[in-house]
């Protein structure tokens, strides 16, 4: 009897198993197909020096918009994206979307930010980022300048040599380069002096529980320190209250992103809600 039991417990254990097997197929399958079916889309977070504005710069965030699932967030197809290898066609969409969108804020008048875009690991490394870089800066007439790239301190360090030598030729094309959620990787100094980085942004880590006299205020207040000796400017994620907006500012974070700023919003809500900051 017991036996008979073990059987059906494993039975319905590998029924399972099967059926996660199986959910994953159809994830890859569907994400295999997404960018055909144009289902990727771009929002775009505001970062500022304060609340209110100017707005320096925007983030593009991905999400997928997938049929009977809804608006999809990173957490939720990237990791396949990584493992498949998806990422490098996806990525090369959202490159080529973030400068077209870049240039229509141009056309409309919008001069004064940047477009930031992310890039995973296997982007960073994959032989054809600089033309694909190039490529869509051409297309799209835009002068490098209005671009960034984010890497994380993980990324940057995981191949240090060759991440070193591609970064050197985006910057080549003048295009900036970020170093995002600092303080959860392990660079060395040595390393990040040579980066040739431009800008420095603390993890949403150190921000969340950020307070006078804290562990968190000394260590963001080393951060900026150490970015400021490297010549980095200085952004804050994921800053949700007055109290830490205000403390950030004491410790000399040049600009800011967070909730308490703007969410991620498709670019129609992103314009609505800045447009009487930045236009020329
Ligand atoms: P990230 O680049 O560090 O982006 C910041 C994340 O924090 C975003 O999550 C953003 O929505 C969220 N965030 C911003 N402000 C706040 C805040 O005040 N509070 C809280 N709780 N969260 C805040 P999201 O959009 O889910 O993206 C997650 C990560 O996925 C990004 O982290 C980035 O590493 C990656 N990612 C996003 N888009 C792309 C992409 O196009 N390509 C690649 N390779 N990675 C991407
Ligand atoms: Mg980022
Ligand atoms: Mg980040
Ligand atoms: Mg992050």
């Amino acid at each position: 009897h017991a036996k008979e039991q073990g059987r059906n417990g494993y039975r319905f254990f590998e029924s399972a198993m099967n059926a996660n097997v199986h959910q994953q197929l159809l994830l890859q399958q569907a994400l295999r197909g997404a960018i055909d079916r144009r289902e990727f889309v771009l929002h775009y977070q505001p970062k500022m020096v304060s609340p209110g504005g100017p707005l320096v710069g925007v983030e593009a965030l991905l999400r997928w918009n997938r049929p009977e699932h809804g608006l999809i967030a990173p957490d939720g197809f990237l990791a396949l994206a990584e493992r498949t290898g998806l990422i490098v066609p996806i990525g090369n969409w959202v490159i080529d979307e973030a400068c077209r969108q870049m240039r229509a804020w141009l056309d409309d008048g919008h001069r004064d930010w940047t477009v930031a875009v992310n890039l995973s690991t296997m982007q960073l490394t994959h032989p054809g980022l600089i033309e694909v870089v190039r490529s869509a800066l051409e297309r799209h007439r835009l002068d490098g300048r209005y671009l960034v790239l984010e890497v994380t301190e993980y990324t940057a360090m995981r191949d240090a040599e060759a991440s070193l030598a591609i970064l050197n030729q985006v910057a080549a094309l003048g295009v900036g380069i970020a170093i995002d959620d600092f303080g959860t990787g392990y660079s060395s100094l040595l390393y990040l002096k040579q980066l040739p980085a431009d800008e420095l942004k603390i993890d949403r880590g150190f921000v969340t529980e950020l307070a006078r006299g804290n562990d968190d205020e000394a260590i963001v207040s080393a951060i900026v320190a150490l970015g400021k000796t490297l010549g980095l400017n200085i952004v804050a994620e994921g800053v949700e209250t007055a109290e830490q907006q205000a403390l950030l500012e004491r410790l000399g974070c040049d600009a800011m992103q967070g909730y308490l700023l703007g969410r991620p919003m498709p670019p129609e809500a992103l314009i609505r809600s800045v447009a009487h900051l930045a236009r020329s």
